[in-house]
């Protein structure tokens, strides 16, 4: 039975992803990778699962294993509110909702929010797992550009002016793909607009709390909080296999995004949000991050400083303080130096992907160096250069 013809219109927009061939290649023996974007397994607290488990089964019994609020559960919702309010994230334990990762809020927000035809402006470039969420929803992407600082304030109030946009979605510190942190001062320029042009923001923020160096800067939600839905994770301080995102909202648009919830997955596993209350309330976040920044500051410092060694002096590199990718740009064709790179057995992720505009980042490539030690980094950078001299 030809079941294709069964698909719904909205699956035309959902193509596989290109970087999930990308990460086929990756598994190939021998091959180093610096083109995922996950975690380092020997950054999860292993060795307090089962005094955390103990706990949660000691404190919550069998509530931990019955359904729940599709809000989510309390005491991590408390326990969320402070963290957040550490931020000056003013937001009520009832105005914080968890989810199943964040990356459910993102289709959450499409669902709740995107009419086909509606635009949404992002960044050029912007996380891919953004568009993936907003395609079946079929919105009309408009690019803000970005630079050094990240987004440049002056394309957004262009992109305002010009078209009706429906939301903005933004990855302000530390962006996937680029490492890129928006500075202080736009961060004021972009919340006065949004509050000036009415418009809502998505502020998406999985990588601040990877800090390595440098001062925290506030979310912008602080600066606008009636035009920003703050989302953020535990995926990156505590196991992304655990699926716990949350997110605080304006009234209207939280109500909608439980709505939405309710009919996806009725609420995210009790259980594992009881486990992250422990978590947290128990102080173990707070003891275990510092050995987290402890793995990943040496490896970007390792990649950065084979950056400025290897690289010809003409690409661009950005020195993020934080997170977990950096961004290269030169003038070569990047697809043509993946091919070249893989046979040499590194791979990364050529740029063109995290834009929305076919054409768009030919000459970028997201670099990730969670998932490998200093000396692998090195070589593998080395080897990338010599890839790319070559062309030259
Ligand atoms: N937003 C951004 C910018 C990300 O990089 C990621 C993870 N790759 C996510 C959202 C989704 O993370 P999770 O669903 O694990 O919370």
């Amino acid at each position: 039975m030809p079941l294709k013809r069964l698909l719904a219109k909205r699956t035309e927009n959902m193509g596989a992803s290109a970087i999930r061939e990308i990460l086929k290649v990756v598994s190939q023996p021998g091959m180093v990778s610096l083109a995922g974007g996950i975690p380092a397994p020997e950054s999860f607290p292993l060795e307090i699962m089962t005094e955390l488990t103990a706990r949660v089964i000691e404190k919550y019994g069998s509530q931990a294993f019955q359904y729940d609020l599709t809000e989510g559960f309390t005491p991590l919702r408390e326990i969320l509110a402070e963290y957040l309010k550490e931020r000056g994230v003013k937001a009520k334990p009832d105005e914080v909702i968890v989810g199943t990762g964040s990356q459910g809020f993102l289709d959450a927000m499409g669902k709740a929010l995107i009419t086909p035809g509606d635009k949404v402006a992002v960044e050029a470039p912007t996380y891919l797992g953004a568009i993936q969420a907003l395609n079946p929803y079929e919105p009309d992407y408009i690019s803000i550009a970005t630079d050094d600082s990240g987004v440049i304030p002056d394309s957004l109030e262009e992109v305002l002016k010009n078209n009706e946009i429906k939301l903005i979605y933004l990855v302000p510190t530390f962006q996937n793909p680029t490492g890129r942190t928006i500075t202080l001062e736009r961060r004021k320029k972009i919340a006065a607009l949004i509050i000036k042009y009415r418009a809502l923001l998505i502020e998406d923020d999985p990588y601040s709390m990877l800090r390595y160096r440098g001062e925290p800067l506030p979310p912008i939600k602080t600066l606008a909080p009636d035009n920003t839905v703050y989302i953020s994770t535990l995926s990156k301080v505590f196991a992304p296999g655990l699926r716990l995102g949350f997110c605080a909202a304006p009234p209207v648009i939280l109500r909608w995004l439980v709505l939405v919830k309710q009919g996806v997955d009725l609420h995210t596993s009790t259980f594992n949000q009881a486990l992250a209350a422990e978590y947290m309330a128990g102080g173990y976040l707070e003891r275990h991050l510092p050995k987290i920044l402890g793995i990943y500051k040496p490896k970007q410092e390792a990649m950065l400083s084979a950056l400025s060694m290897y690289f010809p002096a003409d690409f661009y590199f950005s020195r993020p303080e934080g997170g977990m990718f950096i961004w290269v740009a030169g003038n070569l064709d990047m697809d043509v130096v993946y091919e070249k790179a893989i046979e040499k057995n590194v791979a990364f992720v050529p740029g063109k992907y995290f834009f929305t505009k076919k054409g768009e980042g030919k000459g970028t490539m997201r670099l990730n160096y969670t998932m490998s030690d200093e000396a692998t980094i090195d070589r593998a950078i080395k080897t990338l250069s010599g890839v790319i001299r070559n062309f030259k």
